[in-house]
């Protein structure tokens, strides 16, 4: 079904309805959209600049971005920044940052998302991001002088499901039509031109350093497909930290309270040593003095942190550095001399590119990435790429994958199963995400029942179970029995997620036990056939008790008894062994049910 829309200012019909870009971030949030007449990406609001990430609510009414800011010392409780940080979490997750937020989180329950005080009332991170972009909403509104519905949000590439899932539902909550999810890295790429032409075919990073946030991603990008081949980061790491280590510096200095204003303080005077050499100041009627070198004594150390990072994503990457074409500058810290300087010393050979003002670079790129899926680039169709393999779980606990790592989305996956037990009515479909090859060492991510299977033999009913993952990485999951046509599907919805280093653990343990996982495959694969066997031989015995004489009867003991032995001592040689001496028994026998059979037919 498609839309027309028309454009209030002109009156013309509109071919393709306008979609914008947001970037939802942690500390600032900005909408954008490529400009139809003039094809160039712009900021849609009226200051031109970004809203600051804060929500203030009082007597349940919110306030967001510059006018809730200067709540932020006379009001904290009030007042929430940071709610990226929450979104999509559960308490578990946040347990141990608890004393970063000053207001107040609340696990109701274990297994949900948490919850925030505010002004005596409770609001979910959902909720309270909502408002964030109701508010960018209001702006592009006034500003383009129509309705927009729209858009397509960024997050950051290790965002998992569930963070994703609550960005989306953030968006659908402020009244958007979201039509895509996208990592921040893909877009910022946008933003500065790689990726838009369809022959291209290189390596970049981007590194990203926002106020409280950093991540470092590596691309490969090839014929309008963003691979990423690895993010590294510090999630508590940012700006602030330069801001809090000048606070720090001043405070003992000259005996100040530590407090937000003197923050406020630093954070001018960091924004203000990227011109001058010096900066000085009258505050509290004292007058406070800081020196690029003395600035850049105490900043180094939090920038030598994301530079050994960024080695971590090259090694990560298994790329060499010289296959880097060049690094882009994304967040508002990068405007940082030192931080620029710091990087052009580590890596001397390769290109800093820092031509797209690092503030709107994300909200550019997920601008123009609307603009391709409004259907106004024939030219290009852009692609991501799933981190973690997805699939269910056979026989004995393993892993069968549908969906590898690595696979560009979307992307749909099909294959059969059947019963395993006479008569059998239900399947059931566990799902899981990981790369090892025993499902308990993976990621559960839901389960279904496919019911109503007409009773059968085992090994008749035909099941088919498909993955579908779509653009934006979220998995659908449907069982279908193809002689009855009987279906049954569910949207896996993990309530709460990976965090980046579970992802990147999972992903270490997947090779350092690899050997190990192979030889408990092989076990479980010699296990499951045996029993498999067993029974066959069971059944015939049941059906032709007249094969089996004493003397089989008696092999077929002694065989049973080593069987049970070596599947107790997980001893996969000595079982496969027995699985066929068991077979060799059992062959004349087959043979002789064989005969038995035709003859009756021939008669
Ligand atoms: P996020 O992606 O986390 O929302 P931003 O990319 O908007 O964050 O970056 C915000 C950070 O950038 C803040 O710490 C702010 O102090 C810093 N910043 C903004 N302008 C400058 C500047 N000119 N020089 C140095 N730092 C800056
Ligand atoms: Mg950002």
């Amino acid at each position: 079904m498609s839309k027309i829309s028309i454009n209030l200012n002109s009156g013309e019909i509109d071919k393709n309805p306008i979609v914008l870009g947001i970037d939802l971030g942690t500390t600032n949030s900005l909408i954008a959209q490529v400009n139809p007449k003039t094809k160039e990406a712009e900021v849609v609001n009226l200051s031109g600049g970004s809203t600051p990430s804060i929500v203030h609510i009082e007597n349940g009414q919110a306030t967001v971005g510059l006018d809730a800011k200067k709540y932020l010392i006379s009001q904290p409780e009030n007042t929430v920044f940071s709610i990226k940080r929450l979104l999509g979490r559960s308490f578990k997750e946040i347990y141990n940052y608890q004393s970063y937020f000053p207001y107040q989180i609340l696990d109701n329950d274990e297994k949900d998302l948490v919850q925030v005080k505010v002004d005596s009332s409770y609001y979910n991170p959902v909720q309270l991001s909502s408002f964030i972009l109701k508010d960018l909403k209001r702006q592009a509104e006034s500003y383009l002088n129509g309705e927009v519905s729209k858009v397509v949000i960024t997050v950051p590439a290790y965002f998992n499901d569930a963070q994703r899932q609550a960005t989306r539902d953030a968006g659908r909550l402020a009244g958007f039509d979201v039509l895509r999810i996208i990592n921040e890295p893909t877009a910022a790429s946008l933003s500065f031109g790689v990726g838009l032409d369809p022959n291209e075919n290189t390596c970049i990073a981007v590194y990203d350093l926002g106020g409280g946030t950093f991540d470092v991603s590596i691309l490969h990008i090839n014929q309008g497909i963003f691979e990423i081949l690895s993010t590294h980061g510090n999630t508590f790491l940012g700006g602030d930290d330069f801001d809090k280590a000048l606070c720090d510096f001043w405070s003992k200095t000259y005996s100040l309270a530590n407090d937000g204003r003197l923050r406020l303080q630093a954070e001018k005077a960091k924004i203000a040593l990227n011109q001058e050499e010096n900066y000085t100041s009258e505050y509290q009627e004292k007058i406070i003095k800081i020196s690029r070198k003395a600035f850049n004594r105490l900043v180094d150390p939090i920038i030598e942190k994301t530079l050994k990072s960024f080695s971590v994503a090259i090694k990560n990457a298994e790329i060499s550095e010289s296959e880097l074409s060049q690094i882009l500058l994304v967040g508002g810290s990068t405007k940082s001399y030192r931080v620029k300087e710091k990087i052009a010393e580590k890596f001397p050979k390769i290109q800093i590119n820092d031509t797209i003002n690092p503030d709107k670079a994300v909200a550019l790129g997920a601008a123009i990435e609307a603009d391709i899926l409004a259907g106004n680039r024939t030219d290009l169709l852009l692609l991501d790429i799933t981190p973690l393999s997805l699939g269910l779980e056979t026989l004995g606990g393993l892993m069968d994958v549908l969906i590898p790592r690595n696979s560009k989305i979307p992307i749909k996956s099909s294959r059969q199963y059947t019963t395993s037990k006479d008569g059998q009515s239900g399947l059931e479909i566990n799902v899981f995400q990981g790369e090892r090859d025993l499902v308990s060492n993976n990621r559960h991510l839901g389960s279904f029942t496919l019911s109503g299977i007409p009773a059968m033999p085992a090994g008749i009913p035909k099941i088919e179970v498909s993955f579908f993952l779509d653009a934006n990485g979220l998995l659908q999951v449907q069982a279908k029995e193809l002689r009855t046509g009987v279906e049954q599907n569910i949207h896996i919805k993990p309530r709460y997620g990976l965090t980046e280093e579970d992802i990147q653990h999972m992903l270490n343990n997947s090779i350092k036990f690899a050997n190990n996982d192979v030889e408990q495959r092989s076990f479980i694969e010699a296990d499951n056939e045996a029993k498999l066997n067993l029974n066959t031989v069971e059944k015939i015995r049941n059906q032709n008790p007249e094969f089996f004489d004493a003397q089989i009867n008696t092999s077929l003991k002694h065989l049973l008894k080593s069987i049970k032995q070596a599947q107790h001592k997980k001893d996969t040689h000595k079982l496969l062994d027995l699985v066929e001496q068991l077979n060799h028994l059992i062959e004349p026998i087959g043979n002789k049910i064989m005969a038995k059979e035709l003859k009756k037919k021939v008669k």
